[in-house]
C-alpha cells in the first residue's frame, strides 16, 4: 500500500513510528501531555467546582479487552496484551446504559476502547440496547475490520 505524507512532522512521525515505534508512542504521549495540562487543568477545576456534577458529552465502554491486530506501537495488540482477560458483565452494561438513559443523554457513545469490539460476540445485541435505550444519542464504531465480513457488514448495517 503506497502512502503518502503532505508535510514535515507528517513524514517525519510516520518513520518514527516505522523504525522506533515504542519510542515514539512515549514521546507523543508526553508531547499530548504537556500540550493539554493547561485545559485538563481548567477542567478538573471545573468539574470539581460544579454544584451539580456535570454529564459527560462521550461515553467509551470497553466490553471486552482484548484485540486480535498486530500494531507495533500499540500495548492492546495480541503479542503485547498483558491485562487478564476480562468481559464486563451483562448487568453492568445494562445498568451504566439505564442510567445514561435516566439523565436523557444525548451525547457521543462508543462500545469499544482500546480493543477490537467484534471480539464481543454480544455486540451487535448491545447495540441494539443502546439504539432502544439512547435515541438521541450519537452511536459510533471504529474497527481494524479483520472480523468483518460482507454478509455481517450489511446485516449490522440494516439494523
Ligand atoms: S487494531 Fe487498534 S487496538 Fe488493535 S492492536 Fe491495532 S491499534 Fe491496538
Amino acid at each position: 500500500m503506497s502512502i503518502r505524507v503532505h508535510n514535515f512532522m507528517g513524514a517525519l512521525g510516520w518513520q518514527m513510528q516505522k523504525h522506533f515505534p515504542m519510542l515514539s508512542s512515549n514521546l507523543y504521549l508526553k508531547l499530548q501531555f504537556a500540550a493539554r495540562a493547561k485545559k485538563q487543568k481548567a477542567y478538573i477545576e471545573f468539574f470539581e467546582k460544579s454544584e451539580e456534577t456535570p454529564h459527560p458529552l462521550v461515553v467509551n465502554l470497553e466490553t471486552i479487552n482484548r484485540c486480535n491486530g498486530e500494531c507495533a506501537f500499540c500495548t492492546a495488540n495480541k503479542y503485547a496484551e498483558k491485562r487478564p482477560y476480562k468481559r464486563m458483565e451483562d448487568d453492568l452494561f445494562k445498568s451504566i446504559i439505564d442510567q445514561l438513559a435516566d439523565w436523557g443523554f444525548k451525547g457521543h457513545l462508543t462500545l469499544y476502547g482500546n480493543n477490537e469490539p467484534w471480539l464481543d460476540t454480544r455486540i451487535v445485541e448491545m447495540h441494539k440496547y443502546c439504539r432502544e435505550k439512547l435515541p438521541d444519542s450519537f452511536i459510533f464504531m471504529s474497527t481494524n475490520g479483520l472480523l468483518l465480513t460482507l454478509d455481517i457488514s450489511t446485516t449490522t448495517a440494516k439494523t
